[in-house]
Formats: C-alpha cells, sequence, structure tokens
C-alpha cells in the first residue's frame, strides 16, 4: 500500500529549486529534517525544519564527514513499515520512519573541472549522501528517494495524484535512477584516484557512464548489447528523443551515430546536408538549398544502397522531405528538429524510427573515442579537425576553379567519415562515387569508379558520373597509381593530406594532366 508521505530528509549541496520544493511538501503537512547548510537555507526562507543534530542526538562533526551515518537516519530509512519486528526495533530505539529522501552528493565532478588539488577531492567525496540513497533506494517500497532537482515537480504531482503518497511504480523508477547516480558518481571517484595514482594521466572526464538502454542483442543476434550515456553534452543519437518506431538496435545506433556526425560537418546556415548511410558507411551525401533536394539528391547517389538505410539531415525536417523519405524502406530518420506536418508523414510508416537531438554536435569539440581491445581499452580524442580550418595549400601549377574548391571542400568533409581507405568522388555537391574500407587506397579509387558507373548505368544514363567531378582520399596517395585512377575517371581536381614520400611524383602527374591539387596536411583515418 502506498502511504502518504509525512517525513522528509533533505540534505543538498546543489540547493537549486529546494525553497519552492520544502515549502509545497510542508504545505502538504510533511515534516523536514535537514543537515547543516540545506536546513540554514530553509530556515532563512521561514519554514519550519528540525536538525539532523535533534534527530540523531549528535553534532555534525568532523568537518561534516559525519553527519546523518546514525541508526535514527538509516533505521528511518531502511525499516519496513508495517513488519512487527522492524516497528518494535524503531519503537524501542525511537527511531521514527522517512518516508522522503532529498539527497544530491557534494559536487565531485564539478570540482574535478576546476582542477581543485587533491585534498579538496577526497573532501568531496560524499559519504553519507551515497549511503541515504542507497538505503533509501533499496527500500522504495516504502521510501521515495529523489536525486535529482527535477525530479521536484513529478514528486509533488505524484502526491498530489495519489493523496500525498507516490506510486509502487515511480518510486522504482526513481530507485533505478539513485542507483545509477551512485554508481555514476563512484565511477568519477574511481577513475580519478586511478589516474592519480597512475603515471601518464589521460582524461576520462566525460567518461563515467550510466546504463542507457539494454538492446537486444549486439552486433549479431548472439551477443548481448547495451548502450551507456556519458555525461557530456554532445547532442546525438544517444540522448535524441525518439518521437516513434520500432526499439533501435545496436546496428542501427551505430550507424545514426556516423550519420549525424556527417552532417555535423555541414553548417545549417550555409546550406542543408543529407547523407545516407549503410554499414557506418555513408552510400549517398549531398547538399542543396533544402532538406528535401539535398535527400533526393543523396539518395540518387546510390539508390540501390541506400535501401534500408539510416538517414540524418542538418537542419529541422519538413513535411517535403518527410514525404520523400518515406517512399522507399529506411530504417532511421535522424534530425535537430522536425515539423509537426513531418512527423505526421512519418507515422504513416509504424516501424521507422524517427530521431529528434535538438541541435547538432560541435564539429571542433574535444571528446573521447573509446574501443576494447583484448585485455584494455584503447582511447582517443574525437578527431574534431575542420577543413574550414586548415591551410589548404595548392601544389599544382592549376589552381581549382570556385566550382573545383567547393566540390573539393565538400568531398574532404564527407571522406572524414569514410571507413579507411577512403576514396570520395563529387560533384556539384553531392557524391558520385565511394571507396570504402579497403586494403589498398587504388582499390578504394577504383571501386568507387566502378560504383559509380554501375549506378550511372541502372539509371539509363551513358554520361560517364565521374566526368569532371573532383576527388578526395582520408589519406595521401602512397604511390600515382590511386590518383592516376581518378584522373583516368574524369576527374578534374584532388584534395589529400600529402606527406608522402612520392608526394613529388603525384603532383607530378596531377601536372602533367592539369589537374588541380590540394594538399590539407591532416589525415583523417578512421576504422
Ligand atoms: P549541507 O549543505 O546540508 O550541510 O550538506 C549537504 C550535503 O551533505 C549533501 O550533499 C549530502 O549528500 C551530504 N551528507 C549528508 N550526510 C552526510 C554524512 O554523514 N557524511 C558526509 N560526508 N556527507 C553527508
Amino acid at each position: 500500500t502506498d502511504r502518504p508521505i509525512r517525513r522528509a530528509l533533505l540534505s543538498v549541496s546543489d540547493k537549486t529549486g529546494l525553497v519552492d520544493f520544502a515549502r509545497a511538501l510542508s504545505e502538504r503537512g510533511v515534516a523536514l529534517i535537514s543537515t547543516g547548510g540545506t536546513a540554514k537555507a530553509l530556515k532563512d526562507a521561514g519554514l519550519a525544519v528540525s536538525d539532523v543534530s535533534d534527530v540523531t542526538g549528535f553534532p555534525e562533526m568532523m568537518d561534516g564527514r559525519v553527519k546523518t551515518l546514525h541508526p535514527s537516519v538509516h533505521g528511518g530509512l531502511l525499516m519496513i513499515r508495517g513488519n512487527e519486528e522492524h516497528e518494535k526495533s524503531a519503537a524501542d530505539h525511537g527511531i521514527a520512519p522517512i518516508d522522503l529522501l532529498v539527497v544530491n552528493l557534494y559536487p565531485f565532478e564539478e570540482t574535478l573541472k576546476k582542477n581543485a588539488p587533491h585534498d579538496d577531492m577526497i573532501e568531496n567525496i560524499d559519504v553519507g549522501g551515497p549511503a541515504m540513497i542507497r538505503g533509501a533506494a533499496k527500500n522504495h517500497a516504502d521510501v521515495t528517494v529523489v536525486v535529482d532537482t527535477k525530479d521536484y515537480a513529478a514528486v509533488l504531482g505524484a502526491m498530489d495524484a495519489n493523496g500525498g503518497a507516490t506510486t509502487q511504480k515511480f518510486r522504482e523508477a526513481l530507485a533505478a535512477k539513485a542507483f545509477a547516480r551512485a554508481s555514476a558518481y563512484d565511477a568519477a571517484i574511481a577513475s580519478y584516484l586511478s589516474r592519480h595514482i597512475g603515471e601518464s594521466a589521460m582524461s576520462f572526464g566525460a567518461m563515467s557512464a550510466s546504463l542507457g538502454q539494454t538492446l537486444r542483442y549486439g552486433e549479431n543476434p548472439h551477443q548481448t548489447g547495451s548502450l551507456w550515456l556519458t555525461q557530456d553534452q554532445r547532442p546525438g543519437v544517444a540522448t535524441a528523443r525518439q518521437v516513434q518506431g520500432k526499439e533501435l538496435s545496436y546496428n542501427n545506433i551505430n550507424d545514426t551515430d556516423a550519420a549525424f556526425e556527417l552532417v555535423a560537418e555541414f553548417d545549417p546556415a550555409n546550406t542543408a546536408a543529407c547523407a545516407i548511410i549503410k554499414h557506418a558507411n555513408p552510400c549517398g551525401v549531398a547538399e542543396a538549398g533544402d532538406v528535401a533536394e539535398a535527400y533526393r539528391r543523396a539518395l540518387a547517389a546510390d539508390p540501390v544502397s541506400a535501401f534500408g538505410g539510416i538517414v540524418a539531415v542538418n537542419r529541422t525536417l519538413d513535411a517535403e522531405a518527410a514525404a520523400e523519405m518515406v517512399k522507399i524502406f529506411t530504417e532511421v530518420i535522424i534530425a535537430p528538429d522536425a515539423s509537426d506536418e513531418a512527423i505526421q508523414i512519418i507515422g504513416a510508416k509504424k516501424n521507422l524510427r524517427l530521431l529528434l537531438t535538438g541541435g547538432l554536435p560541435d564539429t571542433r569539440a574535444g571528446g573521447l573515442i573509446v574501443k576494447s581491445v583484448a585485455g584494455g581499452l584503447l582511447m582517443q580524442s574525437r578527431d574534431n579537425v575542420v577543413v574550414d580550418d586548415l591551410e589548404l595549400k595548392v601544389v599544382t601549377k592549376r589552381t581549382p576553379t570556385s566550382a573545383e574548391l567547393a566540390d573539393l571542400l565538400f568531398a574532404m568533409r564527407v571522406v572524414k567519415h569514410v571507413k579507411s581507405n577512403a576514396i570520395v568522388y563529387a560533384k556539384g555537391g553531392a557524391t558520385v562515387g565511394i571507396g570504402a574500407g579497403q586494403m589498398s587506397r587504388v582499390d578504394s579509387a577504383r571501386i568507387a569508379v566502378t560504383k559509380a558507373e554501375e549506378i550511372a548505368r541502372e539509371a539509363g544514363r551513358t554520361d560517364s558520373p565521374t566526368k569532371g567531378s573532383v576527388v578526395a582520399s582520408d589519406a595521401f596517395f602512397p604511390f600515382a597509381d590511386g590518383l592516376l585512377t581518378a584522373i583516368q575517371a574524369g576527374a578534374t581536381a584532388a584534395i589529400q593530406p600529402g606527406g608522402s614520400v612520392r608526394d613529388n611524383e603525384v603532383v607530378n602527374v596531377a601536372d602533367e594532366h592539369g589537374i588541380a591539387m590540394i594538399l590539407m596536411g591532416v589525415r583523417h583515418f578512421r576504422h
């Protein structure tokens, strides 16, 4: 049975919303108990509150290390209501039940961000808070536990709807959240301490993670899978709102991430961009004046591969684009936002997953990439280099025309998101051929051309699709053969990092054929 909340313990470091919440509880007849700073804030606001030291019979001591660690508190949180023996022990020792626990912890993570000295870090390890959270969350059959200031309103709402009590289901959800918070907190402490004793420091800053979702399975049905949420604020697949559609799979999440990170390379203020992804590689990418046109062009780049793909756009999804997208089978659509009309149109396809992120991630932001290897984790910072920030060096006799330059920059944004060895041909702001994941660069260059010709043939076209295109390579051409393949296919300009011992040979080949070439100095391997 759900008992009305009569007695609450509030002990918070982050006092956001505290006074209003406590006042609302007080107005509902709830007696308040608080620790030092929290009690002071409540008294200053004119609320009646008892000090936890009066409940425990001990002063808060040892710099606040011992405040609530007492049977009067923990008994009140852990006692099973209606259990004869528990009730008797409580009565014998003068312990009264605590029905609501409101705690947020010493700001360990925030202190970490300030690069505080080690002593401060240690002092910011909360002990009593997590202990109470655990007790209350374990006993969620009887106790409501709140660890997030954003949940205050929901608690009052639940009480008002239920005669002053919360519901079992709500308490359960809050308990799960409480344990997730406690484990993320402990993970942050553990990683801080292990770094403190380690010799070479590596920032795990945003890496304390909590379980977001258990997935039906992993990459294959015989593997398990789950999605973990980190603390970083990057808008994307992990934190997106799923408006509709089937549950996301492990592969969906992986591919959707690749798709959205790619379109984020395009500034929505300048251009609408669309990427269609299969197996974490783009099969078609295009930019245009609006989202619908960008989608049509991305689809036309490889309509066969696009079947069952993941579609990402960099602007609000509008009705016209949505109407185009529902024409073929697509697994996921991800966008910063969508119009009501677009959402309605997508609604006709019940299984189609629609994810809205609320914004685009910052391509220049830092962050960590994690991959596991046998016996360890391989970590690196994000590839946050953007072509616009680079010094582009024309190394050929001919300088790219402005149309070529636009396509070179477009192709470079795309090739950064193609698995290596990666080669991208582009024309007029759309990909015409993509060579991905080959063990030799010349193979990627050839495969991209073959694919482009195949696609054109299937579309009934007789022109050469790569004629007049530009080519981008994610790493230098080790030999001239890769570039020659592109030249023979009709490419007129190229962009690549450079840095090969044979750069001269490659530049000479370009000059012989009147090709314009840019070296941008930065490699974009991606595996
Ligand atoms: P206040 O600002 O009310 O003085 O302190 C609130 C903070 O104290 C909360 O973050 C809470 O988690 C923490 N806290 C409550 N009881 C104890 C305790 O017994 N030991 C320690 N170290 N922290 C506690």
